[in-house]
């Protein structure tokens, strides 16, 4: 169909055309956000069938970061190329690429075809039974730590065999390696394998098995990868296997996009692929047709805070538009307010809904809005994620409170009577049963019955009769004290907050964070009852997938989309950047999550609107919160700052810096300068909040440093240890070693 190819290549600029003609021999495009890359490859796709290269989509291996983008690719590709059928298509994630070639040939790695995938439930079950046969303390080596390391090795593409010793340290006691030998050996007796072999077992049985490996290096005659920035070495070897037949590999991405660091990413990909594929042509496209020309240079003037980056220059044609805007509001509630308003205006003068998104840098940050558009009766949609009341954790502690409230929740005594793990098992439970239909009652009463017999086995039931008497202690906990108070007791006093703190997986701190925001969204009611009918409203709130909704989603998830309008929440320091990836990862952590920032930015075509809030409930307890560096490293001239009135004191800007964005301070008393606000600390002046209330201190000493005595208003005097950005470890003097946000400690005679 020549005069098909001829139109998809005239929707393209030369650059673009470029990359989608070398169809032959390796080729990399490096390039910035909104570039067209994805359009390139979806179009070389198209340009691969309707040239004649590829007889069937078959021949052609395309790799996309979700099965999201793998739907919409099949789908425009199908569009353009008006293919009836994309049956026999290669076109998915990593994941479910590998598992299909992994099937036809699983007996080749001591699977049989119809091999299960676990998940991660199973992974820890069977983590800890071997943790168990080898007598080791899963107190001190939780089955999640251990895995987490095998984990890593797998995006390594590591077996067993070739983890050094050194690598594997003194976890577990130096035994690290031997329970992953031991942990493949029983996944292979259970004819399973979890996520992290689909990769593994194809790298295996590709090296074992040439004829295999050469008749997929024959099929495939090209090869296509997409987001190729957030690749771990795993991925990256099985796909140059693959290409070592024709070498018609095209891998496109952006290193300024890299964001799965932590999940074993590494950028060093992009360099290897020069190396690997010599005489790769690498191409580069420079002209951004997605956002406006204010949006682009405020990413562009982020991003370059960031050192060791391959460089680029992104022009755009598109209108200067609309300055990015930051917005200064007092908390999170007024945050949720301010989207909300803002959104019914776009609507009111014609925007759809689904051009609008929200992203936020944490899956507990999703609360607030969704209680707010709930009010407003604004559709969403959460992406990437459950929405916040049907998370698992959220699910759990709400089981707790149903059970505190009412004895003959069967539902809500099922989910919790072993979670976290007492000892009652599915036996125990069987007899429950049993005695609640002999007795015609519900579970709970049955268990009190139970526990009069001995029916149950010694240690389930003393497990069972410590649950019950905690059930009872609650409920006269309920009349005596806030149901606030109390649902803090119960997940602390039930085990289930301590079961995810000696979690180690990645999704633990998230859950924590998750479980603190529910005990303080409780605070918005009266009584339990009100919280729980409030719950069990927004629940059924759900409506399907389709319509003209809101996005929310976390920024990870936001990778290759774009909207017209796009919110990014919550830009203050701690929060984003994210205080734990910088406690662990140091300035590569700082500059991931630059990179998230502008990941961010550049979704958005027309509008990009940024916030932070001076008071922010984290961790469970309220700080004052400083804007986010981010805000003070976007350019002046492309933004237009506004905050709340007097939201950092009443007093009129007296700092006349250079730097960050002071010169917009001067545009008005009701408007204010994040960056003002950073410089007014750091020289000892401006309000601190403290536990709510704002109180204007005049002289504030700058910088604590180490050395300084402190007060701190419920754990006394102490000394300044080490200070790092806004935390402080504090020697107090009673309390013992503490870190603290500095707005929560002033001088000594204060
Ligand atoms: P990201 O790095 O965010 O994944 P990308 O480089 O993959 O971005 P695309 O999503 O492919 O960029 O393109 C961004 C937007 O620009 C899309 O809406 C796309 O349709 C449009 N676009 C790309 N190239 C052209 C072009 N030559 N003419 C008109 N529109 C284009
Ligand atoms: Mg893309």
């Amino acid at each position: 169909h020549p005069e098909v190819a001829e139109v998809l290549l005239s929707a393209l600029n030369d650059s673009q055309r470029a990359a989608v003609e070398a169809v032959d021999g390796p080729v990399l495009v490096l390039s910035g956000a909104g570039t067209g890359k994805t359009r390139v490859l979806t179009t070389r796709l198209a340009h691969i069938l309707t040239s004649g290269r590829a007889r069937t989509a078959g021949e052609i291996l395309a790799v996309t970061f979700t099965n999201k983008a793998a739907r919409e690719m099949k789908d425009r590709v199908a569009h353009l190329t008006a293919a009836r059928s994309v049956e026999g298509w290669w076109l998915g994630t990593f994941h479910a690429l590998a598992a299909r070639m992994l099937r036809d040939h699983a007996e080749k790695v001591g699977l049989a075809r119809n091999f299960t995938i676990i998940d991660t439930d199973d992974q820890i079950r069977l983590m800890k039974q071997l943790l168990q046969a080898e007598g080791i303390d899963d107190k001190k080596w939780p089955a999640r730590a251990v895995l987490h390391a095998v984990q890593r090795w797998k995006d390594a593409g590591k077996t067993p065999d070739k983890v050094g010793t050194a690598e594997a340290g003194d976890m577990a006691g130096g035994r690290a390696v031997e329970l992953y030998r031991a942990y493949q050996e029983r996944l292979r007796t259970l004819n399973a394998c979890d996520f992290g072999d689909l990769l593994l077992h194809c790298l295996t049985l590709f090296q074992t098995d040439s004829e295999v490996l050469k008749s997929y290096q024959t099929r495939f005659k090209y090869i296509l990868v997409d987001e190729y920035q957030d690749t771990n070495v795993a991925q990256y070897l099985w796909l140059r296997l693959l290409a070592q037949g024709h070498k018609n590999i095209c891998c496109v991405g952006d290193d300024d996009q890299s964001i799965y660091g932590w999940r074993g990413a590494v950028v060093d990909n992009i360099l290897r692929f020069e190396q690997d594929f010599p005489g790769a042509r690498v191409i580069r496209l420079e002209k951004n047709y997605r956002s406006t020309g204010n949006i682009l240079a405020a990413a562009s003037a982020l991003i370059a805070h960031n050192e060791g980056r391959l460089g680029k220059t992104l022009w755009t044609e598109v209108e200067e538009g609309e300055k990015v805007r930051v917005r200064g509001l007092w908390d999170g509630d007024s945050e949720a307010r301010f989207v909300g308003e803002e959104i019914e205006d776009l609507h009111r003068r014609g925007d759809p809904l689904s051009e609008i998104a929200i992203l936020v840098r944490t899956g507990a940050q999703t609360r607030e809005f969704e209680e707010r558009f709930i009010t407003l009766g604004l559709p969403y949609r959460v992406v990437g994620g459950p929405r916040f009341y049907e998370r698992m954790e959220i699910r759990d502690a709400l089981a707790y409170l149903r059970l505190v409230q009412s004895v003959d929740d069967d539902l809500a005594f099922e989910r919790i009577v072993n979670t976290p793990k007492r000892g009652l098992g599915n036996a125990a439970l069987r007899t429950l049963h049993g005695a609640a239909r002999a007795g015609r009652t519900s579970l709970m009463r049955a268990a009190m019955q139970v526990l009069e017999t001995d029916e149950l086995r010694p240690q389930a039931r003393r497990a069972l009769r410590e649950l019950m008497e905690s059930f009872a202690r609650w409920r006269l906990l309920a009349q005596q004290t806030s149901h606030v108070e109390l649902a803090q007791v119960v997940l602390d006093e039930s085990g289930y907050t301590e079961m995810w703190q000696n979690d180690k997986s990645v999704e633990a701190p998230g859950r924590l964070e998750n479980l603190k925001e529910f005990v303080r969204g409780m605070e918005d009611f009266d009584s339990l009852a009100g919280f729980l009918e409030h719950v069990s409203l927004v629940m059924e709130n759900t409506a399907g997938d389709n319509g003209d909704m809101v996005t929310v989603m976390t920024l990870h998830a936001a990778k290759g989309l774009e909207f017209d309008t796009v919110f990014l929440a919550g830009w203050e320091e701690g929060l984003f950047p994210n205080q734990r990836a910088m406690d662990e990862h140091g300035v590569k952590g700082l500059e991931e999550e630059r990179r998230l920032a502008y990941v961010g930015l550049t979704r958005a075509r027309k509008r990009a609107i940024v916030s932070f809030c001076a008071n922010r409930r984290m961790y469970g307890s309220w700080s004052a919160a400083v804007p986010s560096r981010f805000v003070d490293e976007l350019p002046p001239a492309h933004v237009e700052v506004e905050s709340e009135a007097g939201l950092y004191g009443a007093a009129q800007p007296t700092w006349g810096g250079t730097g960050g964005m002071a010169g917009l301070a001067d545009a008005g008393p009701s408007r204010y300068s994040p960056g003002m606000a950073r410089a007014r600390q750091r020289q000892g002046q401006g309000t601190r909040f403290i536990e709510g209330t704002a109180e204007v201190v005049d002289s504030l000493p700058g910088r604590w440093s180490r050395g300084d005595r402190v007060f701190h208003r419920k754990f006394g005097y102490g000394t300044v240890r080490a200070t790092e950005g806004e935390r402080l470890t504090i020697a107090f003097d009673k309390a013992g070693e503490k870190k603290v946000m500095a707005g929560f400690v002033m001088p000594p005679e204060q």
